[in-house]
């Protein structure tokens, strides 16, 4: 299975950088189901072409499945499918991501781009093809395959070579195959759930909620899963008409997939949990509780008498609500739980009387002016003896994989701070309200940019 990419932008072996592939070297990369390999037919400045040939290992495909025949006797390893979308993933991830250290701006300019794929099976037939990269602004040609050239009246059959020519950014490009060749193949080496949502709307963001065959696209990407189908689509439907309620339910989703892989989330609630306890902090007031993490492993630890949960969003409250119920407690352990709508930049009596409040990955939400008034309602007005709050490190923000440079973790984020600031913020306000206070980072430390999560403890 063979994907070329080419392009005459000068100089065109600038390709290199932005593949973070060297033109003049061959690598080869081993994947679960095979080997890919990158290198450059051609790099000259006037042109310069990429090669990624995927070389799928048959025997690996039905390794513990109890071999059938039709499993040995498959296109896989010959056609482009969901198998060529995790190498491009794995392979060109950075550049997927629309990331290049040596040439950032490149990254994000359209430069004239023709992706060739050897063979790519094309359920639907031509037509579907162009349905789907016409739209994007593609210039499509494709040649199709006989069944069998010794029997020509068998037709055709739905393997294509394909060329798409456009001038675009590469990460477009590749987020386009990406998401694209696996929905023609109408197939997918595994097993599809919840997280090919994320996957789905990451990649097709900016484009995908404007296509005209968005809802194919949707459900032939997500394996025809009615449930996963109208979940994607309700969220693509709500991108397209935010309502802020449920975009900061998607957003707060893709914020999830940006820091899953180190499971920042649970750290996060161990490090709260574990402040918490240091301070004998028994009543417990969350502060934008949001989907209900925090009030979730505070009320399944008999140690916390009182929880009570508070966001300005009623639809985060009502799901907040809908996972608690699912942890089906007995009846008396509901009394020490309580869900409350509220903004945490007007005084609000009921904020009284904790013993603690966390604010976790909260105050990068409020607009920086409404931040005094925050500071008042909690430190001055609702008073406990412990706060709590946590706020993504912004320096961390380059080890994160799968989040484009310059980007902040959530869209509603209305900004993130490096170590310093948060610091100087936080003494600030200790001093202001007459609290003292400590930091502490949560997750990995790396030497240079800290941990993902900055904690302050206040206490008075
Ligand atoms: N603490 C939760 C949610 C963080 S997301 C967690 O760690 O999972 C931020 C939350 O703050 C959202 O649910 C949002 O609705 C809420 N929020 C933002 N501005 C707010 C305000 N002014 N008043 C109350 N809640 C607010």
């Amino acid at each position: 299975m063979l994907l070329t990419i080419a392009t005459t932008h000068s100089p065109a072996t600038e390709l290199g950088h932005l593949l973070h592939k060297h033109p003049d070297r061959c690598q080869s990369f081993s994947l679960t189901f095979g080997q890919a390999h990158v290198f450059y037919p051609q790099a000259q400045p006037e042109r310069c072409t990429a090669a990624l040939l995927l070389d799928v290992d048959p025997v690996k495909l039905v390794r513990g499945k109890g071999a059938r025949l039709e499993q040995y006797v498959s296109d896989r390893p010959y056609v482009a499918s969901s198998f060529l979308s995790v190498a491009i993933a794995q392979v060109f991830g950075t550049a997927l991501s629309g990331r290049c250290k040596d040439k950032p701006e490149l990254a994000q300019t359209p430069i004239p781009l023709v992706a060739k794929i050897s063979v790519l099976p094309c359920r639907g037939g031509e037509n579907f093809l162009r349905q789907l990269f016409e739209p994007l602004g593609y210039t499509v040609s494709a040649q199709s395959h006989t069944l069998d050239e010794e029997f020509p009246d068998w037709g055709q059959s739905k393997y294509f070579t394909v060329e798409l020519q456009h001038t675009l950014p590469l990460s477009d490009l590749l987020s386009h195959l990406y998401v694209l060749i696996p929905v023609l193949d109408d197939d997918k080496h595994y097993w599809v759930n919840e997280d090919e949502i994320e996957k789905l709307l990451r990649h097709g963001e900016g484009w995908l909620t404007k296509h005209p065959a968005r809802a194919q696209i949707t459900r032939r990407y997500l394996k025809r899963q009615h449930r996963l189908t109208r979940e994607a689509l309700a969220q693509l439907a709500e991108e397209d008409n935010p309502d802020p309620d449920s975009a900061e339910e998607s957003h707060a989703e893709e914020e999830a997939a940006v820091e899953k892989p180190i499971s920042l989330n649970q750290q996060r609630m161990n490090a709260v949990i574990a402040a918490l306890k240091k301070n004998n902090a028994k009543r417990v007031i969350d502060l934008g509780c949001g989907q209900g993490n925090l009030v979730k492993s505070l009320l399944q630890d008999s140690f916390f008498e009182q929880i009570t949960g508070v966001d300005v969003s009623h639809r985060a409250l009502e799901i907040a609500q809908e996972r608690l119920d699912r942890l089906r407690l007995p009846r008396n352990q509901w009394e020490r739980l309580q869900l409350i709508q509220g903004a945490l930049t007007y005084q609000d009596k009921r904020f009284k009387g904790y013993d603690a409040a966390t604010v976790i990955e909260v105050i990068e939400h409020l607009d920086l002016p409404r931040l005094g008034a925050f500071e008042r309602v909690l430190f001055e007005f609702a008073r406990p003896k412990t706060v709590v709050v946590t706020t993504p490190n912004i320096e961390y923000n380059v080890k994160f994989e799968n989040l484009p440079a310059g980007k902040l973790r959530h869209k509603d984020h209305r900004f993130e701070w490096t170590r310093l600031e948060f610091q100087n913020w936080a003494k600030q306000v200790a001093e202001k309200f007459g609290y003292a206070v400590e930091f502490q980072s949560v997750g990995m430390e790396d030497s240079e940019v800290g941990s993902p999560t900055q904690m302050a403890v206040f206490n008075c």
